[in-house]
This record gives C-alpha cells, structure tokens and sequence, in this order.
C-alpha cells in the first residue's frame, strides 16, 4: 500500500504537567482538523512518563479543555504510565545490539567537563538542546563499566549515535509537509539519553514507540519540535518500525511574539473561558496567533 493510500491517524500527545495552553489548543486543532478533513482518525496520548511532574488534575483538564474546544477524540486514550515494559523491551534489543552505553555522568560532572573543553571550544559541539555530551562513559574501559554496573551506580543509558549510524545500510530519509524532505543528522544531538537515570526511559523513545502502538501516520506537532525527528526517525530504523510523515506547525506566540509557555504564565484555556471567551472565540484566537507567529530558528 501506497504511504498516499493509508488512512490517516494523527494524535495529539500533552504532558497532565499543567493546564492546557492556545499552544496546546492550536496542535490539537491542527492534529484533529487534519484527520478530519482526510476522513482519518484522531487519537490522545497522554505523556506521563515523568511521574514527579504530572498530576491526575491536569489530565482531567486536558479532557474538559478538549471537550470545550469542540474537540471529538477516539478511544482508546493511550497513557504513557502504562507501557513502561515496552519501553524496557525495545531498550533491551537496543542494547543487545551494542548501541547503548551507560552513562554514570551527573549533570554537574557534564558541565564541568565541558567547561574544562571551553577553554578549548574547538572540543565542545553544541547540538539542539545546548552542548552536546562529550562521550565520557562511551570511552569507559569494560572492567570499568562492569565493576560501577555491579556496585549499582545510578546511570542513564545513551545512544551511541556514531555505532548506530554504521549499522544503516544507506542514509535515513523524512518528509515534513511544511518543511519538506530532511537527511536525517541525529549526530546533532550526540549521544542522546534514551533512558533517564530517573525513570528508565525518555521522550525519544516513549514517542517512537507510541507513534508505532497508535499507528500514527502523521505526526502533528509544534516546530520547536522538529530538531528531535532526526532522532526518531534513526529510532525507527534500528527497531524496524514504520516511517509515518511529519507536520511540525508553527508556535503559537502571544502578541508581543514571546513564546508561549507554561511556565511563563501562557493565559490557560480555562483561564480565557472564565473570562467569558466561548470556544469559537478562542480557536480564532489560537489560529491567529498561530498565523503570524515567527518561525522558530532551527
Ligand atoms: N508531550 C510533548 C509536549 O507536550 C509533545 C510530544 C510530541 O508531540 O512529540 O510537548
């Protein structure tokens, strides 16, 4: 079957770490009007695999907030929560692979060594989300490893990115229907942690394998996003799963072009419906803002 000829799924995939935003409301527009219009589906995942971040609350408002914006979704809903054995299962084939390592690295010792390479700068690259790790525990000697492995050191465990590109028999490849055909370049990121130390598993990977479970063929999401696709897509490569397309629409900023945030008291949907907004009013809102938003510079 022909990518053209698959029904369409999209999914809309909030963290319950807060109330929904016009960001959130405009990816979930964009999601649900997309499978709308292609007679497709339109799935909810609930992101809580940081289970110190979420509260039962939030996911109850991410449904009302929904509902409220006229938003139709079908069932099930899939939680994160849920599917930590899974998560486990694909990291175990990665690592009998040999394309893991563990990192015994904190955040601290990871600055400082970067700091140390600043006064050499040449040595530290800076990737997507600030300088990339500069691959301590990968050169770890085996006896090394075995012995703080034994003596339960906590570690994360890193993709080792450069390994996992030898194993692909030619260059990976997405389609972006507003950005366009990319190559993937995961080696941006460096060694990226495909399991925190904190909870065994990380975005990465509970997205790629989510999108996979809810057979998403079209991933909807917000540009900033956009970098982490190359990731995803190797992901996908090295544990044989199906290659959908992406659509990373633009931010939503407020008026004054700042990005909207929760943490940077971005108007809740709640708060602009006690204000009287009706939902007409605020998908307007958020299409608006959505409208003359600045790229986000990748
Ligand atoms: N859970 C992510 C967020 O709330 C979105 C994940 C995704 O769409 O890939 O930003």
């Amino acid at each position: 079957m022909s990518a053209k000829a698959r029904t369409v799924v999209t999914r809309f995939a909030p963290s319950p770490t807060g109330y929904l935003h016009l960001g959130h409301a405009y990816s979930a527009l964009f999601a649900w009007r997309l499978a709308r219009t292609q007679g497709g589906h339109f799935l909810v995942r609930i992101e809580d695999i940081d289970q110190t971040r979420c509260r039962p609350e939030f996911e109850t408002a991410i449904f009302e907030d929904l509902a409220w914006l006229g938003i139709t979704w079908e069932q099930p809903v899939l939680r994160q929560s849920t599917r930590f054995d899974q998560y486990r299962t694909a990291l175990d084939r990665l690592d009998a692979a040999q394309l893991l390592y563990p990192c015994f690295c904190t955040r601290k010792a990871i600055q400082a060594e970067i700091h140390a390479a600043g006064r050499a700068p040449h040595l530290t690259r800076h990737g997507p989300d600030g300088p990339v790790y500069p691959g301590t525990c990968r050169k770890l000697d085996h006896a090394e490893r075995r012995r703080r492995l034994a003596a339960n050191q906590p570690h994360a465990m890193r993709l080792d990115v450069t390994r996992a590109l030898t194993q692909l028999p030619e260059p990976l490849v997405w389609h972006d229907t507003i950005h366009g055909d990319h190559q993937a370049r995961p080696e941006i990121f460096g060694d990226a942690i495909l399991a925190r130390k904190d909870i065994g598993t990380s975005y990465h990977m509970a997205v790629t394998l989510d999108d996979a479970e809810q057979g998403v063929t079209e991933v909807t999401r917000a540009e900033d996003l956009l970098p982490a696709t190359h990731i995803h897509r190797l992901l996908q490569a090295l544990l044989g799963l199906p290659t959908p397309i992406w659509s990373h629409h633009p931010m939503v900023n407020d008026d004054s072009g700042a990005r909207l945030a929760k943490r940077t008291n971005a108007p809740t949907l709640r708060a602009l419906r006690d204000q009287g907004l009706s939902p007409e009013e605020t998908r307007a809102m958020a299409d608006r803002l959505a409208a003359t938003s600045r790229p986000v510079r990748l």
